[in-house]
């Protein structure tokens, strides 16, 4: 389907907003402009769930949860930020394998199975998109991925916050 991604994304960021504590805040960083791109809505929800899971998962009391996206290039590039535990530089690049989890304690505690990623990164490369994450230990953690603009009703860049 075609879809309007800023109503689509504030449509899933609604949906957990409603059933979130008060300990996490959401802050959404979104352009003015429209972004229209062509996916399988139930796959990149999926997507989005985990990553969105995942975040609040991770996040402390008082965290920020913080929700972008922009142009670049022929791409949109969307970014879901925390302020969680993070992730040793070490170990970031391998968080989209299958099973992996950054560790037992933290496996142990949270609950999962080390799956949501691995399945985030083939449903996000089925699209032609690419998945990754940048995260800084004890700081937080920042997922990026991107999917092909539709470009039929491409109107004009966006800028980060
Ligand atoms: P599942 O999603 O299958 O329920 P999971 O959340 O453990 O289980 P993934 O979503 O694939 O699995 O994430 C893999 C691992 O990457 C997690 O177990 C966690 O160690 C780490 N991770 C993912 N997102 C974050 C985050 N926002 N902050 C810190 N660590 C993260
Ligand atoms: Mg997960």
């Amino acid at each position: 389907d075609i879809v309007l991604f800023n109503s689509f994304f504030n449509r899933i960021i609604d949906r957990f907003e409603m059933s979130k504590s008060d300990k996490v805040m959401f802050e959404r960083l979104f352009p003015e402009a429209s972004y229209y791109v062509e996916i399988d809505t139930d796959k990149v929800t999926q997507v989005i769930d985990n990553i969105i899971s995942n975040a609040i998962k991770y996040s402390p009391d008082g965290g920020n949860i913080r929700f972008g996206f922009t142009v670049q290039g022929d791409m949109l590039k969307v970014m879901i930020s925390d302020d969680g535990m993070g992730i040793p530089k070490e170990n970031v690049g391998r968080i989209f394998d299958r099973f992996y989890r950054v560790d037992r304690a933290r496996a142990r505690s949270m609950g999962g199975t080390g799956l949501g990623l691995a399945i985030a990164r083939e449903m996000i490369e089925a699209h032609g998109g690419k998945i990754w994450a940048e995260s800084e230990e004890g700081q937080g953690t920042t997922v990026f991925f991107t999917l092909p603009l539709n470009l039929d009703d491409f109107d004009e860049a966006g800028e980060w916050e």
